[in-house]
Order: structure tokens, then sequence, then C-alpha cells
């Protein structure tokens, strides 16, 4: 479906963001015969990690080779792409104008633009993120488990990580606990639970297997480490807008309903950008939910301007 200015074209649905929730969400889409584009700049979240896990009848696959896949079944639907970023998005008086690598009008968009995983400024993490230094266990404890581990304490909800990861091993230091403010009162569960407090990292260096973290006290040789990275949604377009947010643990993210419908009409967040939580099958559900509610919302308009015929 063309409409809007002769230079844009339109679609039924543009998608901004072709992670596993945009992709997820144009697969359906396609299926249900609606045009659509999906503007994707190509940095998906975990793009740093050569396996991902978690994933039924997909557990242990390169991250990208997932994406790859998802383009080409998208693509057999006719679903179109573009690369690149988009830089902003805009009311239209049939949708929204989407503004990028190309300019295009959807009758409505669905915002997938993830999440930025903000790393403590500590040398090495930053080289080791996603293969020696990572952030899920449920994504990476089991690779790892029974051997020397670390998290690197960024704040209090690091109490959380280092808890949960204990489930893996129990041969668990935390680095810097009391300094990033975990109350003292915690660090009783901690020693009850055998997890060791040192001092805050330094540096951390070495390679997948053989990292080495340095304290002013010392160094410990570890298997890896875990890292409380702080989720910064990538929302810019959403809250410009007008989308509500809602405030978690984490920061405001973007208020959505079961279907990622946001409080704009016609605009839809799934995935990362609007859940924190969503691992990669939870991503690929959040595209699915969303993709079939907007289908029916476009079909109720059809049905409302075929009645007004
Ligand atoms: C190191 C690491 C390892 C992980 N391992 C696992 C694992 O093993 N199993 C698992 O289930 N989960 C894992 N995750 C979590 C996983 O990365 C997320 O669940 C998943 O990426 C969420 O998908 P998404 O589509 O919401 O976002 P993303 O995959 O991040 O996709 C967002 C896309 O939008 C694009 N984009 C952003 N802004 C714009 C813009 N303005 N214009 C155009 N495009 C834009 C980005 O470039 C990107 O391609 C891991 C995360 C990390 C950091």
């Amino acid at each position: 479906m063309v409409f809007g200015s002769a230079e844009a074209k339109g679609f039924d649905v543009v998608i901004v963001g072709g992670g596993a929730a945009g992709l997820s969400a144009a697969l359906m889409l396609g299926r249900a015969r609606r045009s659509v584009l999906v503007v994707d700049e190509g940095l998906p979240r975990n793009r740093f990690a050569p396996h991902m896990h978690g994933l039924l009848s997909r557990d242990g696959m390169s991250p990208l080779a997932l994406l790859e896949q998802g383009r080409a079944e998208a693509s057999r639907y006719g679903v179109e792409f573009a690369e690149g970023q988009v830089t902003g998005i805009e009311r239209a008086e049939r949708g929204f104008v989407v503004h990028g690598p190309v300019e295009a009008l959807g009758r409505r968009v669905v915002v997938a633009t993830g999440l930025v995983d903000v790393l403590p400024d500590i040398p090495g993490v930053q080289n080791l993120w996603g293969t020696g230094a990572v952030v899920c266990p449920y994504c990476d404890g089991w690779e790892v488990r029974d051997q020397p581990l670390g998290v690197i304490a960024t704040s209090p909800m690091s109490r959380n990580q280092a808890h949960l990861l204990r489930q893996w091993s129990s041969d668990l230091t935390v680095f810097g606990a009391v300094e990033v403010g975990i109350p003292e009162s915690e660090l009783a569960g901690f020693a009850a639970r055998g997890i060791r407090v040192a001092a805050p990292a330094l540096e951390v260096s070495g390679s997948l297997g053989h990292i080495t973290v340095r304290t002013a006290a010392g160094s410990h040789e570890l298997s890896r480490i875990f890292v409380g990275a702080r989720p910064r949604p990538a929302d810019e377009l959403l809250r410009s807008l007008g989308c509500a947010t809602t405030d978690t643990p984490a920061g405001p993210f973007i208020s959505t309903d079961a279907t990622g419908q946001t409080s704009v009409a016609g605009v839809w967040a799934v995935g990362n950008v609007s859940d924190q939580k969503a691992l990669v099958p939870i991503a690929l559900g959040a595209g699915t939910a969303a993709a079939t509610q907007i289908n029916i919302s476009l079909l109720e308009e059809e049905i409302a301007e075929a009645l007004a015929a």
C-alpha cells in the first residue's frame, strides 16, 4: 500500500530494528500479507557473543546466524529491508513518517531498537565483553558451572546477580560489593552461601576461560566474570513520540500492554527496548504478539473504511 508524499514509499508497517523482536514481528506480518519495511542499523545487543543459549531448537547457535536466517525467512514473504539508522519518526495524516536511510510511511510503527549495556569503566571489561565478561547467568552460566567465577558489582542490584550465579558455582567472588552500596547486612547472606567478597576490580585481563581480575589487594584467576551492566534502552524515538514510561528498578522503561502497544496509538515497542528481561525467546514471542495485534488493528481500520465507503 502506498500513501502520503510522492517521495516516501508507504507500508502497512514500518519496523525499526531488525533484531530478534523486530524480525519476528516482520515474519508474522509478512505471512499475513502485510507490506512491511524493516530498517535496521545492524548492531544487535548480543553481537559480541559467539553463541546463544536457551533458545529451544537453536541452543548454541551464533546470534548473528539467527538474524541472517530470520531476514531470509521474512524476505520470502515480501518483507523489505533498509540498512541504517532511523533518526526520527513523525506523525502523519494516516500513520507515521520514518526518517532514516530511506523515508517511509507506515500505518503502524514497531520500535524494536533494543538496549545498550553500559559497562563499568574498568580497563579490560569492554575488550572481553560477550566472551570472558558477560551479563546473564541463564545465557552463559551452564558453560562455566562449578568453575571459579567473579561478579563485578556495579550497583546494589549486583546482590541479586551474585546470589543467582551461586546456583552455577560455589567458587564465587564479588568485587566491590560494599563500595557500590550493597548494605553490610547483605554480606551475611553472601557469607552464609559461601560467596566471597573482594576489593573493587581495578583491571580485568586475559581471555575466555583465563581471566585475571586485579584489585588493590592482589589478583584473582577466574574462568569468567559476570558484570552488572546498566541497561540503557534505545528508546529515544519512542520518547520523542510521547510514549509513556514506567519506573522499574533498572530505571524508566516504555510502558506497553501485553502485545507491545504503547500509550501512543499506532506505535508498538517490543523486545529489550521496553523489556529489560527480554531474552531472545522472549523477544521473539513479543514480536509475534505485536504482529498479530497490529494485523487486527489494521483489519478493524479496513472494515471501518469499507463501511464508510
Ligand atoms: C553478551 C550477551 C550475551 C547474550 N546471550 C544471550 C543468550 O545466550 N540467550 C538469550 O536468550 N539472550 C542473550 N542475550 C540477550 C539478547 O541480546 C537479547 O535478548 C536480544 O538481543 C533482544 O533482542 P531485541 O530484538 O530486543 O534487540 P537487539 O537484538 O539488540 O536488536 C535491536 C536492533 O535494532 C537496531 N537499532 C537500534 N536503534 C536503531 C535505529 N535508530 N535505527 C535502526 N536500527 C536501530 C540495532 O542495531 C539492532 O540491530 C545476550 C546479551 C548479551 C549482551
